[in-house]
């Protein structure tokens, strides 16, 4: 099956005893035992629950892995992946990873002695010289928020296994449309739900999908023992907004091009972010290993103050956190998502005052531009 099928068709997507064609949401916390002990596959919602669990199966189906696990944010997926990890061992980080990550290392699992690096992971020899006898993990982010960094995930396979390290990926960027880090050697892929794949800014969700047995066991035995479990209500949203993932995405990357040229074209706009570009540095590694390259744009222009006139100013372009939705979205990485990491390190990471990031919707690409010009003037 190719994956604009199993969009549609993956995993469990309907009801066996009814014919229902959509998976009913099974609003229930426990299930009758038909003697002690003696369930028909379900026991407790905490542990599994129908409706999750045909989410599960379709995200798994659509990553090629084997088991699929969806939790109550990303940043809860993320976190039982990091459950993983003993106290005293050590992670190699993206360097600009989402904040939200960088927060959870830095003030939450330090204090259980959770030790991390960030490395610039768009360069190979750095992540391998950061390595240490304690060092158990990678955790990539590629493309990157919001400069769209690229890193080679075969490459990042190759130390991985060289290692003996887990490589996981956070795959939020690209969504499993374009890229598959399972069949570029990553042991887990992990999404923020609530963006592309959710899609429609009305649910926070987080998906992990692994391709191990021994994997899946430890993740659902996390699961189950931390909780950070997605409801079933949000659980049928995910899997309603999966069955367009793959048309949102190409409406949305048919924007993006357009609006990237239009950018081009603008003398008020200095550098232009975009992996689809040959002059970005990661383009060459993109084109080997996405399909595509997304709706996502940052770009200069020029102070702080002028970014904010812009966003004051634009009508069709909603100024919000998060992306990867149908609507348009704008914002300024250093006083919005980028806002707690210490001024020092947005400087060091090349987040300047004057990046806009903008997330492409499926709106009509002339009204997007129209109102970027009007804004920019
Ligand atoms: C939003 C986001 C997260 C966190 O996900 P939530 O659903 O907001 O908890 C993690 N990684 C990336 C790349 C994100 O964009």
């Amino acid at each position: 099956m190719r994956a604009k099928t199993k969009m549609i068709h993956g995993g469990i997507t309907g009801d066996e005893q009814t014919g229902a064609v959509s998976v009913p949401i099974y609003q229930v916390s426990t299930y009758k035992q038909d003697s002690v002990g003696n369930h028909r596959g379900f026991e407790y919602s905490r542990t599994g629950n129908p409706t999750r669990h045909a989410l599960e199966s379709v995200i798994a189906n659509l990553e090629n892995g084997t088991a699929g696990f969806a939790f109550g944010s990303g940043m809860a997926a993320i976190t039982t992946v990091m459950m993983l990890l003993d106290s005293g061992d050590h992670v190699v980080m993206t360097d600009d990873v989402y904040g939200g990550s960088y927060r959870l290392m830095t003030k939450v699992l330090n204090r259980f002695e959770l030790d991390h690096s960030f490395v610039d992971s768009s360069n190979p020899e750095e992540v391998e010289a950061s390595i240490t006898d304690k060092t158990k993990a990678l955790y990539i982010e590629t493309p990157t928020n919001p400069l769209l960094k690229i890193t080679d995930l075969e490459k990042m396979s190759q130390i991985a296994k060289k290692h003996n390290l887990l490589l996981i990926v956070d795959n939020t960027f690209a969504t499993p449309y374009w890229q598959q880090p399972l069949d570029l050697g990553a042991d887990i892929v992990l999404h923020s739900a609530t963006k592309y794949i959710g899609g429609h800014s009305d649910v926070v969700a987080g998906l992990v999908v692994v391709n191990s047995d021994e994997l899946a066991e430890k993740i659902h035995f996390i699961q189950n023992s931390v909780g950070a479990v997605l409801g079933p209500q949000d659980s049928w949203l995910l899997m309603r907004g999966i069955k367009t993932l793959a048309l949102r995405m190409e409406a949305i990357e048919a924007n993006t091009k357009k609006i990237v040229e239009f950018l081009q074209s603008h003398e008020g706009v200095s550098t232009i972010y975009y992996p689809g570009l040959e002059d970005h540095k990661g383009h060459k590694v993109a084109e080997k290993q996405t399909s595509g390259h997304g709706g996502m744009i940052s770009f200069d222009v020029g102070s702080g103050e002028r970014a904010e006139k812009v966003l004051e100013s634009v009508k069709y372009f909603t100024l919000a956190e998060s992306l990867g939705a149908v609507e348009s979205l704008i914002s300024l990485p250093a006083k919005m998502t980028h806002a707690s990491i210490p001024a020092e390190r947005r400087a060091e990471l090349g987040i300047t005052d004057g990046l806009i990031r903008v997330s492409v919707g499926i709106e009509d690409s002339e009204d997007l531009m129209e109102d970027l010009m009007q804004a920019l003037k």
